[in-house]
């Protein structure tokens, strides 16, 4: 079994990335992500409007981070996944700097994880980079499906958990599906299957049920 898992507001308790765009443009974003959410603009181009209007050094990114927390049933999730030798990928459609420092402050720095990247420049203002960019995918910037595509292997079940609509594009890969949120309205909208949930415990609880063989060295709380 692989694990697939997005970050903001799924790992995170916040969205992330919104609250570093809504805080260092002074919510002058909001009417970019909106057209982003309409489709009248692709994701990159989102991203790449709102990080022109940011202004903020490291220092004031940092100070936000440090606020930032994860979902508390993430940590016994991770364990038991890794008691059981399964690897959990993060899939993000945000940015590097900010999942690695609060995966750092969670002492979960060993977590691979997919995502774009921001540079920062001149003192205070950022650009992203998109390494993982798909040029025949018009949803993502880091495409989801195409990465999960590559790393997921026919004998292996390949399990994908989300909450938002960066999501979408993992759904034609994967066998099984965790949404809650917007994710969930989006997957019951398009007849997709899928597990509702509004933890982590919820989801081991179905792992546990529905492939007992997958996690029988088990520590849950
Ligand atoms: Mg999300
Ligand atoms: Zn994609």
């Amino acid at each position: 079994m692989k694990v697939f898992c997005d970050f903001d507001g799924t790992i995170s308790v916040k969205d992330v990335g919104a609250e570093f765009f809504n805080t260092f443009t002074k919510k002058k974003n909001i009417g970019i992500v909106k057209d982003w959410i309409a489709g009248k603009i692709t994701a990159r181009e989102c991203l790449t409007l709102e990080c022109s209007l940011v202004r903020a050094t490291k220092e004031e990114v940092d100070k936000l981070l440090n606020n930032q927390k994860i979902e508390t049933s993430f940590i016994n999730f991770i364990d038991v996944l890794s008691k059981n030798n399964i690897e959990l990928t993060i899939m993000s459609d945000g940015f590097d700097y900010y999942i690695s420092n609060v995966l750092k402050k969670y002492r979960l720095e060993n977590i691979k994880y997919y995502s774009n990247r921001l540079i920062f420049y001149d003192s205070n203002r950022v650009k992203p980079e998109f390494p993982y960019y798909d040029p025949d995918c018009p949803v993502c910037a880091n495409c989801k499906g195409l990465q999960i595509k590559r790393l997921k292997s026919d004998s292996e079940i390949s399990v994908y958990i989300g909450d938002g609509y960066t999501d979408r594009c993992a759904v034609s890969y994967v066998d099984v599906i965790f949404a809650k949120e917007d994710f969930f309205n989006y997957c019951s909208k398009n007849n997709i299957l899928c597990y509702n949930f509004n933890n982590f415990n919820d989801i081991l609880k179905v792992l546990k049920e529905k492939y007992p063989p997958y996690l029988r060295n088990e520590n849950m709380k």
